[in-house]
């Protein structure tokens, strides 16, 4: 029997289809073989890309590189003000700073390979963009997030994260915002005291824990969490236990082969008081018109899947 759920906060709803329910190895991705050809975010091929805003060295190579997207979605160009034409017609340029930051040299590592430390430097990559593209006043939220593997929308193999400022709080961000606030406290640490004792935790340190949220809408999705009330990624002073739990859920994702996105979900002002998460969602299922009607139907209780990141499966 599966059932009907709802998130923790949001009212958004998740049908958890138990008997559909498969062991994690059905889960499992075939190996594509990538067709060899000139990689820009290849030593070597710095000039290919637009120019460099940052980047990390070590013995006097780069380890990661972030530079504008070439095919960027939106551009620091335009009238970023939102305006309203007349009833029905609301708008703006498509304003705004979509960059690719590159998370590693080495062609044949993904994320997953990286040590801790790479790790936490990638995390460090983020806050330099995050500054340079949030200095921006007309940029009111930098999302910043990695797609892995065409099912998550890129051809590119080559492992890297891509961060987007634009002139609008995310839905989904701001979906969190307003539903926190209907709380006088912060709902997410009260999960966190919740989940902790259940049998969807996954796995935690001193300073984080993750889980598989309630109402997951992927399976094998997994969110992690700082356990103090902290709001944004700035303000965590332990990156490199942020940075071990990544390590501890791609390293299971990467038993599955699987496909995956993350995004990076924080206070979009200090007043919003939103607590800094970062949602993983592996795509192993594809969406079909039910889902794009709204409401999901995920073929792996949540229950299962901590099962499978705690290796109890
Ligand atoms: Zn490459
Ligand atoms: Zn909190
Ligand atoms: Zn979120």
């Amino acid at each position: 029997m599966g059932e009907l759920r709802k998130d923790y906060i949001l009212d958004r709803w998740v049908i958890i289809a138990a008997e559909r329910a498969k062991r994690p190895h059905q889960f499992k991705q075939q190996e594509v073989k990538e067709e060899v050809g000139l990689c820009f975010f290849c030593p070597g091929n710095e000039k290919e890309t637009p120019p460099e805003m940052y980047r990390f060295e070590k013995n006097g190579t780069w380890q990661i590189r972030a530079f504008p997207n070439k095919f960027t979605a939106v551009a620091p160009e335009g009238d970023p003000t939102i305006r309203t034409d007349n009833a029905f017609y609301t708008w703006s340029n498509n304003y705004g700073k979509h960059l690719v930051l590159v998370e590693t040299p080495d062609h044949s590592k993904q994320l997953w390979d990286l040590s801790i430390d790479e790790i936490t430097q990638v995390l460090r990559g983020y806050l330099e963009v995050f500054f340079h593209v949030h200095g921006d006043k007309n940029i009111k939220y930098v999302t910043i997030f990695k797609n892995h593997k065409k099912e998550a929308g890129t051809s590119i193999v080559h492992s890297h994260s891509q961060i987007i400022g634009y002139n609008k709080v995310p839905e989904e961000v701001g979906r969190e915002v307003a539903a926190s606030q209907n709380y006088n406290f912060c709902p997410y640490c009260d999960v966190i005291q919740r989940e902790r004792g259940s049998t969807r935790r996954c796995f935690e340190n001193d300073n984080f824990i993750a889980f598989c949220p309630y109402a997951s809408r992927f399976p094998f999705e997994i969110w992690i969490l700082p356990k103090q009330h902290v709001t944004h990624l700035e303000d965590i002073k332990d990156l490199p236990g942020l940075a071990s739990m990544l390590k501890m859920a791609l390293g299971k994702l990467k038993e599955l082969n699987a496909a995956f996105n993350y995004v990076l979900h924080y206070s979009p002002t200090r007043e919003d008081n939103l607590h800094f998460h970062i949602e993983i969602m592996p795509r192993l299922t594809i969406w079909a018109g039910f889902e794009m009607n709204g409401t999901v139907i995920n073929p792996q209780p949540p229950e299962e899947a901590a099962k499978f990141y705690r290796g109890e499966d």
